[in-house]
């Protein structure tokens, strides 16, 4: 049997999209070639990237104007991308830190403009969602990072503001229905809730560019991308698909209502069982406990090792906590089955009968 994939990312994909990214690696789209070997200018793969740009359209309900790419470099390079591309030198955007990955893009983005950090967790370990900061006038945009895949919370409801928000949903996208109106660009990872690695989603609206004075390479100009069905260069055509096959599944599933559903049984499950049990402890904060990444602790340390010793010996991987937070971290991404976390739940009972 296959064991149970709790890894933070790259992560966990539906089996049926893994059977058929085999096959296309074999014989793609009945052109008798794999996938790994045709022209990206093939009217095979040009059909698969316009269904992924369009699947990622028809998921978040995407109105007129907002354009779709799939580009290389990683999350990370949207840290700075973003600020590139939208914040002009004399102007200011507003952060939030909720962790590593918030602070990262504080960083990248201090280079082009003036970075206000408009509230933190940091004092907290990043154990809760900032709430109720003020947002000051004559911001070009608000960053957010919805989910933070490390210390285990995430955004569930929105700040009430006119600004346009630009998120990092590398670890949620397309996990929960979005209010997409507040969105002037999103990106994402593919590796933790979409696909394998390999590519970066950017949803950008228009109104969004065009705003600063500074010269851009070409490469890292989103206007370069628009109307180029992600290929303005060779793009990263694999992982494009395999991307597009996890989104028609998403689709087929019920889409992002149906998404959001399956990850909050699968959420409480677990949270239940840790708040129940005595050798775990939750810190995050309830209301903002992720549904994505599950972050406890053990209540003594010598709880620790046997727990994951155990883990291991029931074929659950993946669930020793990021090097920077410790403990234990479970991911339960949208591909993430409930008899999986059934399995954990069943574990983690057991291990508490046996040690505490
Ligand atoms: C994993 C992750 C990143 C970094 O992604 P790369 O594709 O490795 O650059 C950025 N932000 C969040 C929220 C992540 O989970």
């Amino acid at each position: 049997m296959k064991p149970h994939n709790f890894y933070a990312g790259p992560a966990i994909l539906p089996q049926t999209v893994l059977e058929q990214a085999k096959n296309a690696v074999e014989n793609f789209a009945g052109t008798g070639l794999s996938i790994l070997e045709v022209s990206h200018r093939s009217k095979e793969v040009v059909a698969v990237i316009e269904e992924a740009e369009a699947l990622v359209a028809e998921l978040l309900g995407l109105p007129a104007g907002y354009h779709v790419f799939f580009l290389t470099g990683g999350a990370s390079s949207q840290f700075f991308m973003t600020a590139m591309n939208l914040l002009d030198d004399s102007a200011a955007a507003g952060y939030v830190d909720t962790g590593s990955w918030s602070a990262k893009a504080i960083k990248e983005a201090r280079q082009f403009g003036e970075i206000k950090v408009l509230a933190s967790s940091k004092e907290d370990k990043y154990r809760h969602i900032p709430r109720g900061y003020e947002i000051p006038g004559g911001l070009s945009y608000l960053h957010l990072t919805s989910n933070n895949t490390i210390f285990g919370t995430q955004y569930f409801n929105w700040p009430d503001t006119d600004l346009p928000i630009v998120c990092d949903m590398s670890s949620d996208i397309f996990s929960q229905q979005i209010p997409i109106e507040k969105f002037g660009l999103i990106y994402a990872g593919a590796q933790k809730n979409m696909g394998p690695e390999g590519t970066t989603l950017v949803i950008v609206r228009e109104d969004m560019l065009g705003k600063v004075k500074r010269s851009l390479p070409t490469m890292l100009d989103y206007r370069t991308f628009i109307g180029k069905q992600s290929s303005y260069n060779t793009p990263p055509v694999f992982p494009i698909y395999v991307s597009m096959l996890t989104m028609r599944w998403v689709r087929d599933m019920g889409g992002l209502s149906a998404m959001a559903d399956r990850n909050r049984r699968k959420a409480d499950l677990l949270y239940e069982e840790v708040d129940r049990n005595p050798c775990f402890e939750c810190p995050v904060r309830f209301e903002d406990r992720s549904t994505m990444n599950a972050v406890f602790f053990p209540t003594a340390e010598a709880y620790e090792a046997p727990f994951l010793e155990r883990c291991k010996r029931e074929q659950i991987l993946g669930i020793k906590g990021h090097r920077s937070a410790g403990g234990f971290r479970a991911s339960i991404y949208n591909a993430m089955e409930l008899d999986s976390v059934r399995h954990l739940v069943d574990v983690m009972s057991d291990f508490a009968n046996e040690h505490a």
